[in-house]
């Protein structure tokens, strides 16, 4: 039988400004969903060539948080558009936990609607501590913690995420200081976490200023 893959555009340890502590952080390719103005338009197109296996995935995982790590954030992309890729997935990482005995969380962020994944993907949805879900919507600026816009929020599926992420539900964004990290990796610089509204394009305003051109951004195609 083939061995499941997953479409990847990036993988990132450690993230800290996508849910709870330090984190494994994995952006699926492809998302068909397609919300004005999002900022990652980058992962869009499916694209076959960055199919990786399951099990090479989960050995990274494994090999970058040998010290152990606080959660998993799959995020994308959309990742209920790979639906074989990332039940196997998710069935590793709980492989993993179960049998090395840690305690990290396993957070997901879709653009579907609720009821549409709920309807479609349940079993995938039990395999998660926490879920982000529903589409970007620009004219709605987030008042929540790791969420893109107000009509998203997060839904704390199993009593691992409620102990951990029940103190956040409530947490007003300016209280949280953490938004956006920045790597640099490939030659490429990654902005990670939620910007805030007009972030990005300042960010190319100062940029600009300073006699550096952004030729290639995620942010409009
Ligand atoms: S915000 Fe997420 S769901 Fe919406 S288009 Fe961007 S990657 Fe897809």
């Amino acid at each position: 039988m083939k061995s499941p893959t997953l479409q990847i555009n990036k993988a990132h340890y450690p993230v800290t400004v996508l849910g709870v502590g330090r984190r494994i952080g994995l952006w699926v390719q492809g998302c068909s969903i397609h919300c004005k103005h999002c900022v990652s338009q980058d992962t869009w197109p499916s694209d076959p060539k960055r199919a990786l296996a399951v099990a090479a995935i989960l050995a990274w995982c494994r090999k970058v948080a040998a010290e152990g790590c606080d959660g998993v954030t799959i995020s994308g992309g959309e990742p209920f558009d790979q639906p074989q890729g990332l039940r196997a997935l998710l069935q590793g990482l709980h492989a993993w936990r179960r049998q090395a005995g840690l305690d990290f969380d396993i957070l997901c962020y879709s653009g579907y609607p609720l009821k549409t994944l709920q309807a479609k993907h349940a079993k995938l949805l039990a395999l998660l501590d926490v879920l982000i879900p529903e589409p970007y919507i620009e004219a709605a600026p987030p008042r929540k913690v790791w969420c893109g816009s107000d009509n998203q929020s997060l839904l704390l599926l199993t009593p691992r995420a409620q102990a951990r992420y029940a103190d956040y539900l409530n947490l007003p964004l300016a209280e949280y200081g953490k938004r956006m990290q920045v790597a640099v990796e490939g030659g490429r610089v990654w902005m990670i976490g939620i910007p805030a509204r007009g972030d990005m394009a300042q960010l190319e305003e100062i940029c600009q200023t300073r006699g550096v051109t952004l030729a290639e951004v995620s942010w409009r195609r």
